[in-house]
């Protein structure tokens, strides 16, 4: 096989630079040994050794693109956010959409909820919109998201997904029942990462220019419309190719068919949250509820489209480092636990897993001024800072300084006692759910208790008879559904309707 270059390529170098002649292992006679001195062998040997950074716990299987953002409607009386600050106005951005459970290799056409992260490259720094394609959660209290995602993974003995070990965690945990009947509803398995929705599903809050602050939740609707898939053709897309959702948007995007989403908010007035709250007894930070749209009806920002395929998925995807905690004036947090907690959490594991400096890779550097004096670490570039100096205060010409407009309003907390309040008590966590399940067919109905039993029915008994009492107080008929599916006596198991109303 030919291996000189007849001029009309680029040479191969070292990753160095230095050009190589030839590419053969060197070695004492034909036959070996090698030699110590093959710096060129012994280079590519120990970079391939470290071609692996940690795999995501959480979201391990994704696939992303970059695109666009235009504002279409003005919510500069809501948000002063550069992103929103006219009719018009462009802002370039990266998605990373993703599964949950599965690890980096497993098959993208999975039953589970779709991670949706989007950053924008605003003009006043990112702004990680870090959502998922559900408006809920399963959890309200970060203590449990921990416990929640090792009940998504591989038992610690078995080292297979037991059903049993979700379904344990789901019974102590009625909170999750609204995003379990979303998993297990017709709308648990999109067909493609172009046909979900997008939800911040946390609570935020924007300010605008005089300093007043909304709750606001951001939903972006998919312009290709819902679309899912039954289990059987799932299965058998599986069968035939694992990464569906990886090929579907990579392929839509190089055709140039650039997949799009209308961006839209709810927006709350601490007023409204208090009257609102007083009057349904839900939180309006508690991530396990939606607001409903008659209450607070959606409001139209602006037109997110991908149309730019990434060159590498290791360094654009792999690397990519999404944070709720990267936030914008003009876009702010909430009292929200899980929101509160993931402002953390995904800054630290960056940290871990890309590395101290991993907002100066390209897809994660923002692409307006970047003035700190954070300094060194693994893998500086310092390309931003170079020799400025390194401290602050400092009596140094033009050296960056904090500026007083960019000021948050206080928060008022009241007379906020600490304490490690029990989220799981005086807290409805059935009438979402049960308004849900009401808003399906029949059919739907039955698809959904058909699904449920299919995976509950691997749960221990006990587990099984837990789970159904939270069904029945949703509705009714949602526990007898799954109830008849599992096979389950209701007469013999509970004593008859009667112990069927006495959990509700
Ligand atoms: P609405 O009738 O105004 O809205 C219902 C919403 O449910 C629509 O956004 C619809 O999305 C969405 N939807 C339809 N089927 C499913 C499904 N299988 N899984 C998840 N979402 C679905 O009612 P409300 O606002 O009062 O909400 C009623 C229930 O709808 C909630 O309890 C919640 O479970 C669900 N929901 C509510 C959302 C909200 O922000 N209010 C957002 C998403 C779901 P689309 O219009 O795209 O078809």
């Amino acid at each position: 096989m030919t291996t000189t270059n007849d001029g009309t390529c680029p040479h191969l170098t070292t990753a160095e630079g230095a050009p190589i002649g030839r590419q053969h292992a060197m070695t004492a006679g034909p036959k070996g040994p090698l030699l110590m001195q093959d710096v060129q062998l012994l280079e590519q040997m120990q970079h391939f050794n470290r071609e692996r950074i940690p795999e995501r716990v959480v979201h391990a299987k994704g696939s992303g693109a970059y695109g666009t953002f235009t504002v279409t409607h003005d919510i500069t009386k809501y948000t002063k956010a550069s992103i929103f600050s006219e009719v018009g106005k462009q802002t370039e951005l990266f998605l990373r959409f993703s599964t949950v459970a599965g690890e980096r290799g497993a098959a993208d056409a999975e039953r589970d909820v779709r991670g949706f992260a989007v950053k924008f490259y605003t003009d006043e720094g990112n702004w990680d919109m870090v959502g998922n394609n559900t408006p809920v959660f399963f959890v309200r209290d970060p203590y449990k998201f921990a416990n929640f995602i090792h009940t998504q993974k591989r038992d610690p003995k078995t080292n297979v997904r037991e059903m049993d070990m979700q379904w344990d965690f789901w019974s102590q945990c009625p909170e999750s029942l609204h995003q379990v009947t979303i998993l297990f509803s017709d709308r648990g398995l999109p067909a493609s990462y172009r046909h979900v929705n997008g939800y911040g599903s946390h609570t935020y809050s924007l300010i605008n220019a005089a300093g007043e602050r909304v709750w606001c939740k951001f939903h972006f609707k998919t312009n290709q419309g819902i679309e899912n898939w039954m289990d059987e053709k799932a299965a058998g897309v599986i069968a035939g190719d694992r990464e569906s959702h990886q090929r579907d948007l990579f392929t839509a995007i190089h055709e140039g068919r650039f997949p799009s989403w209308t961006l839209k908010i709810q927006v709350m007035t601490q007023a409204e949250a208090e009257a609102w709250s007083a009057r349904t007894g839900w939180n309006p930070f508690d991530l396990t509820k939606v607001w409903p749209h008659a209450d607070f009806p959606l409001i139209e920002v602006g037109q997110m489209e991908l149309n730019r395929n990434p060159e590498n998925y290791h360094a654009e995807v792999e690397q990519a480092a999404f944070k709720p905690s990267a936030l914008v004036p003009g876009i702010s947090s909430s009292p929200d636990k899980m929101l509160q907690a993931r402002l953390m959490s995904y800054a630290d594991t960056h940290l871990h897993r890309v590395g101290v400096n991993h907002h100066q890779i390209p897809v994660n550097k923002p692409q307006c001024p970047v003035m700190h004096y954070m300094r060194d670490g693994q893998a500086a570039t310092a390309e931003t800072y170079g020799g400025a100096p390194n401290y602050w205060p400092n009596t140094r010409a033009g050296a960056p300084m904090p500026d007083e407009k960019f000021v948050d309003p206080a928060w008022d907390l009241g007379q906020a006692v600490v304490d490690r309040y029990d989220s799981t008590q005086d807290h409805d966590d059935f009438t979402q759910a049960g308004n849900l399940y009401r808003m399906f067919d029949d059919a739907h109905r039955d698809r959904l208790a058909t699904r449920i039993a299919g995976v509950l029915g691997q749960a221990r008994q006990e587990v099984q008879m837990l789970q159904l009492c939270h069904f029945f107080r949703a509705d009714e008929d949602y526990g007898r559904r799954v109830a008849a599916k599992l096979g389950v006596d209701l007469d013999a198991a509970m004593g008859g309707a009667a112990a069927a109303n006495a959990v509700r």
